[in-house]
């Protein structure tokens, strides 16, 4: 790049700090601006839209244009030129306008008189904020240089427009950061939240984007880039040889942190008059438009390393730490882009609600959100930019939506809502000693899951009779090493004491499918849910599980003990798990520990084929627990993380009801204890009809125990038998309709 032309671009930039130092408010710095560039430029025309909505673009200030049309012409995200440039993220170069293709024509501007025309996005870290325009009578293309300086210019009005440069009385815009903003996310976890946000990793904030004294920023900025390479050497270091995934991740890490094309374009970008942050943050915000404009998922991943190490360097050029020396509001709802379950049992139940922009619904967070009954919502997009620490916030977990900042009558709407569910719950607590007794007078045991040691408490709270399903997993999910055979003990003692004598199921550990585990070497498998997890890690690698089945007996240390297999397909499984059983436990009476009073041993039916396993199988277990979310998947062959598929399929569809009755059936020809433990139980249609097709224990989630006594108590379970066969008779795809209609009748009684 030409001396010359570096000099001229910093010579804008130092103007336009100078514009910015006055004490206007934000139209006039705006106006200040368009004057500034189109005369710096040699243009007569320089202009600022910016979105009005999402996909609304706005003039907002002019020099050159007709001056009526400043907040009067709008245009579509995709229209005209000043539209395409917003939607493709791209520069449009031309020496006649109305000869490009997608030039549309505004006579309120008086636009028709300029035949070049340079337009370039305005964005901050790959977020869209408008557009900056030179439009000249001359027909000429603008050189690279000129392309660059607009465009480094652009860059400085997002960090203005970030910083809230342009608010005020008379403003342009209103701030971006105190518009209100509804996202549609999908639902993690149910429940609703009104509380503030607390942003996992806050925003590092560049309140100095231009600087004069280039020399000065490229030191900081080389200074920051040496600091940096040194922590990703000393991390790899730490994780040799112990974490291979994350050594390929610090390695692509080093290779960009050493990379001289990044480093060349930040110099660059210095020389241009940015301070050694803003340049920074212009290849972050390249590399994010580009991120979410690939395709490729190998590009994609490497694209996310990078914004990853940016974001390291500018917490090193700020000096703002993760800890940022802001305090955690009273009602925090966690604002990230993904956070892992050991974080978030970190924050633990302080937390009201969690906003995820990316994650998914089977996530090990989601399962952590779960078990504390947080309120969570995930692909809640654009979250991560959208708010800012402290922001008032609803999120509504019945139908994934977020209000960030809303209005007072949105916020009034929502109250009304939470009053509604808090009154509902009342209603539960007075029912909480009775037993869920249908009309006709049959009882349906209501047990809870579980899998940390705070789901316990609501052993209590929620009237359930015990735990009917403790997933183990979770206690190794949340560390960062495997946990100690003494630790566990401990655990699972401390557990059974919480209980108080009550049943509970604890199921050997679940891995694989989306369960990995952070210290165990991920399979590469292309279809984990199908692939080697649960029963199977646990019979080929059965170490493990030997120290996990001690752990419990030394924990039950003379109490009943209940032990259930996840993931039996077929008998032999059952029978090489049993005998793991028997043979732990005739080396702990060896070793002379104290052996349970009694050992139940059964298994979940999560795959059809168990439904088809030989009598001899039912007669040997001692009790099965149908696990709908697997079983479902398997059923219908339709992944229950894929949301594209997931609710494709009813559960009350009658194929699986039909399906489902035949366990039933076949449970009760040997006499098997059957529960059921999948999500659905917890859902009070769902649970109505598997009480009615002869299911009599069933496990949820604590905070569904209500709602489900609540109807159950409500419902006679031979009306809706006939209900279910009537359905069938006539060949409906699924009872819901049918069921939901005697449902509302029945309240209306
Ligand atoms: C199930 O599959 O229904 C179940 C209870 O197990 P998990 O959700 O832990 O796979
Ligand atoms: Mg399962």
């Amino acid at each position: 790049m030409a001396d010359r032309f570096e000099t001229e671009s910093r010579k804008l930039l130092g103007r336009l700090r100078d514009a910015m130092a006055g004490e206007e408010a934000g139209q006039e710095r705006l106006d200040k601006i368009t004057h500034l560039i189109a005369t710096s430029m040699g243009c007569e025309v320089c202009s600022i839209y910016l979105f009005r909505d999402e996909d609304t673009l706005e003039l907002c200030a002019t020099e050159g244009l007709k001056a009526e049309a400043v907040h009067e012409t709008r245009m579509k995200l995709g229209e005209g030129l000043v539209g395409r440039v917003a939607k493709k993220r791209i520069v449009i170069n031309t020496p006649n306008a109305p000869q490009a293709p997608g030039f549309r024509f505004m006579p309120e501007t008086g636009e028709e008189i300029y035949s070049s025309f340079l337009g370039v996005p305005v964005q901050r870290l790959g977020e869209a904020l408008g557009v900056l325009v030179v439009q000249s009578k001359t027909a000429r293309e603008f050189s690279a240089d000129e392309v660059y300086a607009l465009e480094v210019v652009a860059m400085v009005l997002a960090e203005m427009t970030e910083l809230g440069v342009f608010v005020g009385e008379g403003a342009a815009m209103s701030a971006r950061h105190s518009q209100p903003v509804l996202l549609q996310g999908t639902v993690g976890q149910e429940g609703v939240a009104e509380g503030h946000v607390w942003l996992h990793e806050p925003r590092v904030v560049v309140s100095n984007p231009i600087a004069d004294d280039p020399e000065r920023e490229e030191e900081r900025l080389t200074e920051a880039v040496d600091q940096l390479r040194i922590s990703v050497d000393q991390m790899l270091t730490m994780t040799a040889g112990v974490d291979k995934e994350q050594q390929q991740v610090l390695e692509t890490y080093r290779m960009f942190a050493n990379s001289k094309g990044w480093m060349r374009r930040m110099l660059e970008d210095i020389q241009s008059g940015l301070s050694a942050e803003a340049a920074v943050e212009k290849e972050q915000s390249l590399a994010r438009a580009r991120m979410s404009q690939s395709n490729d998922a190998y590009l994609r991943e490497r694209l996310s390393d990078l914004d990853d190490l940016s974001n390291r360097l500018l917490r090193i050029l700020t000096g703002q730490g993760a800890d940022t020396g802001a305090e955690m509001p009273v009602d925090p709802i966690l604002v990230a882009r993904n956070i892992g379950p050991a974080e978030l049992l970190e924050y633990g139940r302080k937390l009201k609600g969690i906003v995820l922009e990316q994650g998914s619904v089977g996530s090990h967070a989601a399962i952590v959100a779960r078990a504390l009954a947080i309120p969570l919502i995930v692909h809640a997009n654009r979250i991560s930019n959208d708010a800012l620490n402290g922001d008032h916030i609803l999120v509504d977990g019945e139908q994934g939506i977020v209000h960030l900042r809303p209005d007072d009558s949105v916020a009034a709407a929502f109250r009304d809502k939470i009053a509604m569910q808090a009154a509902a719950q009342e209603r539960y607590a007075s029912i909480l000693d009775v037993p869920a007794q249908a009309k006709c007078g049959e009882i349906v045991a209501l047990h809870m899951n579980a899998g940390l040691m705070a789901d316990l408490p609501s052993l209590g709270s929620s009237g359930a009779e015990g735990v009917g399903l403790f997933r183990t997993e979770l206690q190794f999910l949340v560390r960062n090493q495997m946990p100690k055979r003494s630790e566990l003990s401990a655990l699972y003692a401390r557990v059974l004491d919480a209980a108080g004598g009550k049943r509970v199921v604890f199921r050997t550990l679940d891995i694989g499918s989306d369960k990995v585990l952070p210290y165990m070497k991920p399979n590469d498998e292309p279809n984990p849910a199908m692939g080697w997890r649960a029963i199977r890690v646990g019979l080929d690698k059965p170490g493990i599980m030997r120290m996990q089945l001690q752990a419990l007996i030394r924990a039950a240390n003379g109490r009943p003990l209940t032990v259930m297999f996840p993931f039996i397909a077929q008998f032999e499984e059952f029978r090489a798990a049993k005998f793991e059983v028997d043979k732990t436990l005739a080396r702990e009476k060896r070793l002379g520990h104290v052996l349970p009073a009694s050992v139940e041993v059964g298994a979940m039916l999560e795959t059809p084929s168990l439904a088809f396993a030989p009598q001899k199988f039912f007669e040997e277990v001692q009790f099965l627990s149908i696990g709908g979310n697997d079983l479902k998947q398997f059923f219908f062959a339709a992944d229950r993380e894929n949301e594209r598929v997931r609710r494709r399929y009813d559960t009350l569809n009658l194929s699986f009801l039909t399906f489902l009755e035949g366990i039933v059936e076949r449970c009760r020809q040997t006499n098997t204890a059957l529960s059921f433990c999948g999500e659905d139980a917890g859902r009070p249609l769902e649970a109505l009809c598997f009480a009615a097709i002869g299911l009599r224990t069933l496990s949820m989630r604590p905070a569904s125990i209500g709602p489900v006594k609540s109807l159950l108590r409500r419902c006679n379970l031979d009306e809706v038998r006939v209900i279910i066969e009537a359905a069938k008779e006539r060949g409906d795809m699924s009872v819901r309709p049918a069921v939901l209609e005697y449902v509302k009748a029945q309240h209306q009684h």
